[in-house]
């Protein structure tokens, strides 16, 4: 799917979605995007030259109905990236309660230090609190309501949070978790692209001042 402009002088109104399928004369995948994490996902570069695309490939009957359209997908995209974030920040606590409780130093596993204690109890408040969150705008999202603003804050939110807990999920795991033999590494590699992806967090930022009608 891809969203062009038809009309560029009408801005956001001159966008439209059209369906292009591989073949079409003038669109190539010109090479395989090398990513440093989300390797299971394969991201391509797509190329459009002198790209013919009828009129009927265009969804939605409304020519300028594009960006409509995709507002509606990005909210419901966002709210889903609540549950990926959280995903992550549960596996990646899961992961390291399991290597605290392994790991020997100093006499003891590294879970029985107040330092180690104090970092797992505030991820595991955090997880909570992105999970509810993310719940509840899923759950005004599913009932009909307007929810720009809110998906743009849980996606804001965990986004953000995940990045600080996967931060002390490796540093718990010292030097081994910088070891690609330790899964904990995939995770911070996979998880720092959600602040990017789907509206970086300055978008994000913006949807919300705008909402806020400040
Ligand atoms: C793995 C991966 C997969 C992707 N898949 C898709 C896909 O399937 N479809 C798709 O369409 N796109 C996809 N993208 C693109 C992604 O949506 C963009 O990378 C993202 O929206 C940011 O745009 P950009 O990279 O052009 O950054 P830029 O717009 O160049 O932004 C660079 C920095 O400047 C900041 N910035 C930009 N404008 C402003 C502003 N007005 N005010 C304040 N700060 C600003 C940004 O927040 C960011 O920090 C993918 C990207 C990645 C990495």
């Amino acid at each position: 799917m891809v969203a062009a402009y038809t009309d560029p002088t009408k801005r956001g109104e001159g966008i439209n979605l059209f369906v292009v399928e591989r073949g079409t004369p003038g669109f190539s995948v010109s090479r395989k995007l090398d990513k440093l994490g989300n390797r299971s996902a394969e991201t391509g570069e797509l190329v459009f030259e002198d790209c013919r695309v009828p009129a009927r490939n265009m969804i939605g009957g409304k020519e300028g109905g594009g960006f409509a359209q995709l507002a509606d997908t990005l909210i419901s995209g966002r709210i889903t990236y609540g549950a990926r974030c959280t995903g992550t920040a549960q596996a990646a606590y899961d992961l390291t309660v399991r290597y605290a409780k392994e790991r020997v130093q100093f006499g003891k596993p590294i879970v029985k230090f107040q330092n180690t204690r104090f970092k797992l109890a505030e991820i595991a408040t955090q997880v909570d609190v992105m999970r509810t969150y993310t719940y509840r705008v899923a759950h005004l999202y599913d009932q009909g309501k307007n929810v720009r603003k809110e998906a743009a804050m849980v996606k804001l939110f965990t986004a953000e949070i995940l990045q600080k807990i996967l931060g002390l999920c490796m540093q718990i795991h010292g030097g081994y978790g910088y070891m690609m033999e330790y899964p904990i590494q995939r995770f911070w590699r996979d998880g720092r692209l959600y602040t990017v992806t789907e509206g970086t967090s300055e978008i994000q930022r913006m949807i919300i001042a705008k909402e806020l009608g400040l």
